[in-house]
């Protein structure tokens, strides 16, 4: 103890505990939003002035506060020795940790200092209106946000919330220069990773803290500083509110689609609609759209490439999950850009896995990769010969990830509780942050062994009385509550198999690839189902970093690698009624392009509307909303008279381009593709069409008068044949019983 100029005695504990959470986990019973219980042999007397700066083992401070001695303990040879000091003034990132641990903790309510169980009664307790110490021993920072990063203005204000621009976050917001080695990056739900082909091999590039990948968490910290990675994940238990993960599944997403409005509440932080009406993250006053965040991650990891290559990086290959739609990949090619990134390549997770087990091994075979990631799971079957892959059918569930594994666990462990308790349990957000943590670490551990106590303390009050979340789970429990998960991914690999009249047997390989496909029982199950163990030839966390490096290194090469994938969801057109009509067809090679007819509906009709979808249902409202392609200035004609050629390309990357020609004269004709619509504008635009009805198809004489014309899409040289069909009646307009479909199909499925 110190005695500082104030007179206050200046107390500077350093705790054997690595982070907040093993301190609340250990020492909870001792701290309350109102003060702290210290054991010490020298106490000092109940009113003596005390600066206490606690600090955890790293020397990062947890508490910082001017406070009191309330009062002691086991000065009079009973109980242990100790005293309670009541805070009389916080620093704003105290505040907020007490704030968080009072939540989880309710006996941490109390504005008492605490008297633990066991240290005995208190001796003296202090006499009323205590004189606070200032708290000046350390600087400390403004709880008042700033921005973020970098020095520039912000954006645009939006009420009384702030939308951040790219400046703003120090974001590049140019086209990068193409300089330097390409790595490979994979831009993971739970973590990210680079990686690098070095004397023709790839490695994963480490930071120079030895960790291998970077969170994909973001967080604004106690200092109102936005933090990226390692740091971010710490907080992620004590400041759940204002820490983002899983960008991922919302990236490229409408926030009025029905997914996000369905998953929203299952985040920790909030979802707010960004400026185009998409989904974006709001972190105190200022709302950040997800492909800033993942530009933000992504530089986090540039910035590892970099620091270990000893070079400047501005190339990659980025992998997406191959479900993504077109939104998703456009959206993730603007977040490396915004990183100073070039992005070479979007590659399909699987097909980067398997060239992470093929490449330069000149193999003739057909894989599997089964990649059971934090949130999704898909499966993929590829033909491999010599250095060309070709995916032939991939499925998956969007909705089938570890998480639902640890969800599972949550509810065995909240079931045993009441069990063991009589009583249901009451635990807020930050409460239920610390089960989902423990559940997460006992379902890792229960990969390698067979038992495994999971213990959070303190984790609920009811009636007043403290209690502590203490069962022992078992690997043969966790397979009992989660097999029909695991059953459910081989569905999928099933499902996958028909689509092609393959069978298990066919097989010749399975790739697993994402952290939970290390569960033993996934393992076992695939086993049974292929008749042969999966492939120990790949890294499940690396396999796709690796293959993305792989990709960028051949990028380079004469002879490089060949990949063709398939287009995981149809995309087509929205029809009266709110049926969807596929144009090009789910699991189709890339690159392909068809093209698709509308005639006109009205006489006279000089604008024509069409909107694009993606997905795999007959009905467009359950399907994503891709955008509007708007065409105008067509030749006034009778209905029926001016038919237009509307082209969908898919590139090899899987990114949409629209073309359009008049057929009639073969003029190219104006036309837009609005890929964002407000929310607001949506409505509006639903309001027109309310007043609409839908329109009587054309009279099958009239119909018929007129052959349907010949495809005229324009051809590259490279692109496959193109294929026609038939003209279809008019776009989508909502009847009025269909309009909530349609609102909901505008928006699209996430
Ligand atoms: P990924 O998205 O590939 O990083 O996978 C993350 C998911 O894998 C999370 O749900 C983790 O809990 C889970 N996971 C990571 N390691 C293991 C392990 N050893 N056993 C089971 N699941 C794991």
């Amino acid at each position: 103890m110190t005695e500082s100029n104030q007179g206050a005695v200046g107390l500077v504990v350093k705790l054997p505990f690595a982070t907040p959470e093993e301190f609340l986990a250990k020492y909870g019973g001792n701290i309350t939003r109102g003060g702290i219980y210290l054991r010490a042999k020298a106490v000092k007397p109940p009113g003596t002035p005390v600066t206490l700066d606690l600090r955890l083992a790293s020397g990062e401070r947890i508490v910082y506060a001017s406070a009191v001695v309330h009062f002691v303990t086991g000065q009079q040879g009973q109980g242990i020795p100790g005293m309670g000091l009541r805070f009389v003034q916080l620093d704003p990132q105290t505040r907020r940790f007490l704030d968080s641990a009072a939540a989880s903790l309710p006996h941490a309510q109390s504005d008492t200092p605490p008297l633990p169980n066991g240290v005995g009664p208190a001796d003296h307790t202090l006499p009323p209106s205590p004189a606070p110490p200032p708290l000046s021993a350390a600087p400390i920072a403004s709880a008042a946000p700033r921005a973020a990063a970098g020095s520039a203005a912000p954006g645009p204000a939006q009420g009384d919330v702030v939308i951040m621009s790219a400046e703003a976050l120090g974001l590049s917001t140019e086209e990068p220069k193409r300089t330097g080695p390409v790595i490979g990056i994979d831009l993971g739900t739970t973590n990210s990773c680079a990686a690098f082909v070095r004397n023709t091999k790839p490695a994963v590039l480490h930071s120079r803290e030895g960790h291998n990948t970077v969170p994909s968490i973001l967080a604004l910290n106690s200092r109102a500083k936005l933090v990226v990675g390692h740091p971010a994940k710490g907080q992620m238990l004590t400041n759940p509110r204002q820490t983002v993960y899983g960008a991922k599944r919302l990236v490229g997403r409408p926030y009025e689609s029905p997914i996000v409005q369905h998953i929203k509440d299952r985040f920790h932080y909030e979802i707010a609609p960004g400026d185009g009406g998409e989904a974006a993250v709001r972190l105190g006053d200022r709302i950040y759209s997800l492909q800033q965040i993942s530009a933000l991650i992504l530089r986090e990891v540039r910035e590892v490439a970099q620091n270990q290559l000893g070079q400047p990086i501005s190339r990659a290959v980025i992998t997406v999950p191959a479900y993504y739609n077109d939104n998703q990949r456009q959206a993730v090619r603007e977040a490396g850009k915004l990183a100073g990134l070039v992005v070479e390549r979007i590659l399909n997770e699987p097909t980067a896995a398997a060239l992470a087990y093929g490449y330069g091994r000149k193999l003739n075979q057909r894989v599997l990769v089964y990649d059971l990631g934090g949130g999704t799971f898909d499966a993929s079957v590829l033909e491999l010969a010599d250095t060309v892959y070709e995916v032939i059918s991939t499925g998956g569930d969007t909705f089938l990830g570890g998480l639902d594994f640890d969800n599972a666990i949550v509810e065995y462990l909240l079931n045993e509780f009441r069990k063991a308790t009589g009583r249901a349990f009451q635990g807020d957000r930050v409460a239920m942050q610390r089960i989902n943590d423990a559940a997460e670490r006992a379902k890792c551990a229960l990969s390698e062994r067979s038992e495994m106590r999971v213990h959070v303390a303190f984790v609920t009050m009811i009636d007043d009385k403290p209690y502590d979340l203490d069962v022992t789970l078992t690997r043969q429990k966790l397979t009992e509550l989660t097999e029909k998960l695991v059953d459910r991914t081989l569905q999928v690999c099933d499902e996958v198999l028909r689509a092609k009249n393959l069978g298990p047997k066919d097989i010749d390989e399975v790739i697993l690839v994402g952290g939970q496909s290390r569960f033993p029982l996934v393992h076992e199950k695939i086993t049974r189902f292929f008749g042969k163990p999966p492939s120990k030839g790949v890294h499940p966390d690396e396999a796709v970093a690796l293959g993305a490096a792989l990709l960028a290194h051949s990028l380079g090469q004469l002879e490089g690698v060949v990949l063709i994938d398939v287009l995981p969801m149809a995309i087509g057109v929205g029809l009266p009624g709110g049926r969807f009509k596929p144009v090009l067809e789910r699991n189709v090679s890339l690159p392909a392009t068809k093209s698709y007819t509308v005639a006109t509906h009205r006489d006279e009709q000089t604008e024509l509307e069409l909107s694009v979808f993606q997905g795999d249902s007959d009905r467009a409202a359950d399907n994503e909303y891709l955008g509007t392609l708007k065409l105008t200035g067509l030749p006034r004609r009778p209905r029926g008279a001016v038919q237009v050629t509307i082209t969908f390309e898919v590139s090899n990357e899987s990114l949409l381009k629209v073309t359009a020609r008049e057929g009639t004269t073969g003029r190219e004709v104006s036309s837009t593709f609005t890929t964002r619509d407000t929310p607001e504008a949506a409505r509006a635009r639903v309001s027109r069409l309310e007043a609409e009805v839908a329109p009587a198809a054309p009279s099958p004489a009239r119909a018929n008068s007129r052959p349907p014309p010949s495809a005229t899409a324009p051809r590259t040289p490279s692109s496959p044949p193109t294929k026609s069909t038939p003209p279809e009646p008019p776009p989508v307009v909502p009847s009025k019983r269909s309009l909530m479909g349609w609102l909901k199909g505008l928006f699209g499925r996430a």
